[in-house]
């Protein structure tokens, strides 16, 4: 389908005591409308990053240093912080690890899922009305009275349901979801991974889904990039890239997920190494010093994206070998 969302070439540093860290480089990643993009990486991979420079939500000593983030056709980049205010209320709506970080401690529920809808010219009756309405589709019982009570009056998970009818009520065309279902419990997560599922069947938006989980990103998202220490390893729909994957690193992914798309093990995978150092961004291929397959060519020069199957690209020096492009 049409793209809705074209992150290209998009590269962002951080400023720290050591020196500009390279938390971001050369990242593109394309949204089709309607569909679901898993992000998927450990800890330090830059894929919450890549969701908080979408939506043009950065700390003071971030800088994009290149790229282009397109909604709609439009560079998000080049917005004034005004115009960009405009998108986040009304075309792109995020959802954050912990709920508390978009709710707000001394307004009740219904308060705050009123004052959301300042643009809209209804009635407050109106508002409240679609607030409960919202709150009901997120399957939080009896909403007209629960929208008299505070966040800390509501369990981790329906915070996080009611943070999800927050950025619903604006109906966006986009999604963001930073690891909404991290702090929480088995059952929860697989709750808020079908309501996630029912929500966009529902409204059409698509969604940008940034998780540390492969079983959770195989069981709701259409496609996958996997990123490795600022960079997008791999790309593919979630069946293509589950059944053949193409990098070392989602290999590993996979193998230290042994239940893969069926069993859901709670825990991060351990792969033997550490993430490089991002303000001393090392020569050749960012994986070398974790990769099995490692040979002289990763040792000196980045791999590029090579295709894998259709619509499917890893950034693997492997992939040109077994075609015999020798450099
Ligand atoms: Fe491993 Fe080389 Fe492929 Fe990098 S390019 S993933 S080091 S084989
Ligand atoms: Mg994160």
């Amino acid at each position: 389908g049409a793209v809705l969302l074209e992150v290209r070439g998009l590269s962002l540093d951080f400023g720290s005591s050591r020196g500009r860290v390279r938390a971001l480089r050369d990242v593109s990643v394309s949204v089709p409308r309607g569909r679901i993009v898993g992000v998927v990486g450990e800890s330090g991979c830059g894929k919450s990053t890549l969701a908080f420079a979408i939506i043009r939500l950065l700390a003071e000593n971030a800088m994009i240093t290149a790229g282009e983030v397109r909604l709609e056709g439009r560079d998000l980049l080049t917005l004034t912080p005004r115009q960009m205010r405009d998108i986040r209320g009304r075309r792109v709506s995020m959802i954050f690890q912990d709920p508390m970080t978009s709710l707000n401690r001394v307004l009740s529920v219904g308060q705050h899922m009123i004052d959301i809808q300042y643009r809209d010219k209804i009635s407050q009756a109106d508002k409240r009305r679609r607030a409960a309405e919202a709150l009901t589709r997120v399957g939080i019982a009896d909403a007209e009275s629960r929208l008299r009570d505070f966040p800390h009056q509501f369990s981790g998970g329906m915070r996080q349901r009611i943070c999800i009818a927050m950025a619903l009520l604006v109906e966006p065309a986009l999604l963001l979801a930073d690891e909404p279902t991290t702090a929480l419990d088995a059952t929860m997560e697989v709750q808020i991974v079908g309501l996630l599922k029912a929500l966009q069947g529902e409204l059409g938006c698509s969604i940008l889904f940034v998780s540390h989980h492969l079983g959770t990103v195989a069981e709701l998202c259409d496609d996958v990039v996997v990123m490795y220490a600022g960079e997008v390893v791999e790309r593919g729909s979630v069946r293509d890239i589950f059944k053949r994957p193409g990098h070392p690193y989602t290999q590993a992914l996979l193998e230290c997920d042994p239940g893969r798309i069926h069993e859901k093990t709670r825990h991060l995978p351990t792969i033997p190494g550490s993430l490089p150092d991002l303000v001393e961004v090392p020569q050749g291929c960012i994986f070398k010093d974790r990769c099995p397959h490692a040979f002289e060519r990763c040792q000196r020069e980045r791999p590029p994206h090579y295709p894998v199957a259709e619509g499917h690209t890893a950034s693997c020096h492997l992939l040109d070998e077994t075609r015999g492009n020798h450099s």
